[in-house]
């Protein structure tokens, strides 16, 4: 079995998922008392909100660059970015390390293809719903026409997940206010929804909106455990 490698703590709420979500696939897979070999390397997430809000994003590429070389260093095989919007600087992490990067756009893509939908709304903060780091990706290599809420409702969902999901509170209004703008995004033609910020499974799932939700953090993390015991 490879090592997985985790850069963790944005936030820690969904890292722990990561963490439950790998070591249950493995002991599926494995059986008896299998669990994962993972190395995780869980940064303070205040320092990144806080850069990510004052557009320091050199500084937060040199602080993922770090802490990738830190999870190759510990023995990692492959390295997986545990968030969607810290997927921004990808390409400048990859190209600092000997071992690949399991792309969370990428694990999603090969969902949604292999479900033969060819547009989807995106959910996630405004930095993943806004830049074309992620929807560029879906877009371009996939061929997967990408869907946004408007102005309010991106602006409404980034401060529920800075606000509520990163401090792990999940509010009844927040749950209706997703159910809402998701039921839009399928009125404007969306056969598919994107759960595109690895917070947003702790608030909605499956249940809440009659299209296929791909949940990022499960999807992510499942494609981490096949790529681990493939070796
Ligand atoms: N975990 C979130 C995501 O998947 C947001 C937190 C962050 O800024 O990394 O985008």
């Amino acid at each position: 079995m490879k090592t997985i490698g985790l850069i963790g703590g944005m936030s820690w709420e969904s890292t722990a998922e990561y963490y439950r979500i790998i070591n249950q696939a493995v002991k599926e897979k494995r059986g008896g008392h299998h669990s994962a070999r993972l190395v995780l390397y869980s940064v303070d997430f205040e320092e990144i909100e806080d850069l990510q809000h004052r557009d320091g994003w050199e500084e937060l590429t040199q602080l993922m660059i770090d802490a990738a070389r830190r999870v190759q260093g510990a023995g990692a095989d492959f390295l997986l970015i545990c968030t969607n919007t810290m997927h921004v600087m990808a390409g400048e992490v990859e190209e600092s390390l000997d071992i690949p990067l399991l792309h969370i756009a990428d694990a999603t893509a090969q969902e949604i293809k292999g479900q033969g939908l060819t547009r989807v709304g995106l959910l996630g903060t405004r930095f993943t719903m806004e830049q074309d780091f992620y929807r560029g990706r879906l877009e371009g290599a996939y061929g997967i026409e990408v869907l946004v809420p408007g102005e309010d409702d991106r602006r409404a969902i980034h401060a529920i997940i800075y606000d509520e999901l990163c401090h792990g509170i999940a509010k009844a209004a927040s749950r209706e206010l997703f159910m809402r703008v998701m039921d839009d995004l399928v009125a404007l033609g969306a056969r598919g929804i994107v759960l595109g910020c690895t917070e947003i499974p702790l608030l909605i799932g499956q249940n809440d909106v009659g299209v296929p939700v791909f949940d990022t953090t499960r999807i992510h993390a499942l494609a981490a455990v096949e790529r681990a015991v493939k070796g």
